[in-house]
């Protein structure tokens, strides 16, 4: 058990502020609804991080001239708490998503989070929420930290005050359909990130530099957008909003983590199951007109995407304006795609040994 600075208020809730945590069965949209209560607290330079408080689930009260509102000081992370077959909660390497956290909050100049007060911040609120851990299968309660400078004013410089909170919300089984390939259209106008810029941190600000390609390749009929780098226009970075790999028969190949593309955890703990297996790895960058030519002298064998809402998601095509490049057998998942899924849920849900220590248990 670890020792906590952290001295964490918790508010009572009355009956009736209580709302009905999903029931077994029911359907789940995400993102949508949330848990009874968050955690929040705030930093000052004075006062480093205080006012730590489990409260009910509400709204923010922000002055109309909050920095993040204006100029987008925000970081956030995802990751998710798994019902385990004993009944108890296990997160998956959640002291990676607080790290990250501070990477990415050093990029926008906020403040680090101390990792070991956050995680004890995020299992006292998941002690108390613990019914609204889903049980249904490939379910999970998905987690979202979130940290947002507010000074009240309408000048840029580096945030003062800021808020941390945790909000949680129950998430269905995200294949419904079955672990079904998406339709990837690689985007040659708009790019999401840039060398030097903020494509390393997990920032609400590199989400609105994607939301337009993103919608223009849905209307198409497009799942995703494949990203390029932002300076060519012909190095392979990212997939909407995930990590990507390509499979070469037995070698497993992705982009390298050169400042523009976010490091996943699912991608770091693919590439560790990978080696652990005995398949060959690499990091490097990747030329769009490569990848085509390999797709289509079907050297690349399987095409995947990484991160933790899908966790691997198998690409069946990739377009280039309107000409398709089909994946191996385009509507099935490859096999490896197919075993990184399996081991990597098996993992999260204590269905399969955790060879890594991975799993943290909270209850
Ligand atoms: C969060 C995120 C990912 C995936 O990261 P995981 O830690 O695997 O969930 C990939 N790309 C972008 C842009 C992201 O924001």
């Amino acid at each position: 058990m670890t020792v906590t600075k952290l001295k964490i208020n918790i508010q009572e809730l009355k009956p009736a502020e209580l709302k009905s945590p999903p029931a077994p069965g029911q359907k789940l949209f995400f993102g949508k609804e949330f848990s009874d209560r968050m955690f929040i607290m705030r930093h000052d330079p004075q006062q480093g991080w205080h006012n730590a408080i489990i409260r009910k689930y509400d709204n923010l009260a922000l002055s109309p001239a909050a920095l993040v509102l204006h100029y987008a000081p925000e970081v956030f992370e995802g990751l998710k708490a798994y019902r385990q077959p004993d009944g108890g909660i296990a997160l998956f390497r959640p002291r990676d998503n607080f790290l990250r956290m501070n990477a990415s909050a050093a990029r926008v100049c906020l403040p680090e989070l101390d990792v070991e007060d956050a995680l004890a911040a995020l299992t006292e609120l998941l002690r108390l929420e613990k019914n609204w851990v889903p049980s249904d299968p490939g379910s999970s309660l998905y987690i979202r930290p979130t940290m947002i400078g507010i000074d009240p004013y309408v000048g840029l410089k580096e945030p003062e005050e800021v808020l941390f909170y945790i909000i949680l919300s129950p998430v269905g089984a995200y294949y419904e359909h079955g672990f079904e390939p998406v339709s990837i259209m690689i985007e040659d106008k708009y790019v999401r990130a840039v060398r030097g810029g903020l494509g390393a941190a997990k920032t609400g600000a590199n989400y609105s530099a994607s939301i337009l390609a993103g919608h223009l390749a849905r209307k198409k009929g497009f799942d995703q957008v494949l990203w390029l780098d932002g300076v060519e226009q012909r190095y392979i970075e990212e997939v909407g909003s995930m990590n990507i790999f390509f499979v070469y028969g037995e070698k497993l190949v992705t982009s390298e983590l050169n400042g523009s593309i976010l490091p996943g955890i699912t991608r770091d703990s693919v590439l560790r199951l990978a080696k652990h297996w005995g398949l060959e790895t690499a990091e490097t960058r990747l030329d769009i007109r490569e990848a085509l030519s390999d797709i289509a002298s079907g050297r690349i064998t399987e095409v995947f995407g990484s991160g933790t809402a899908a966790v691997i998601s198998p690409v069946g095509a990739l377009y280039e304006q309107d000409k398709e490049y089909p994946v191996g057998e385009k509507n099935q998942a490859g096999k490896i795609t197919q075993k990184l899924y399996d081991e990597l849920t098996g993992i999260q849900y204590g269905r399969r040994p955790d060879p890594f220590g991975w799993l943290v248990r909270i209850s």
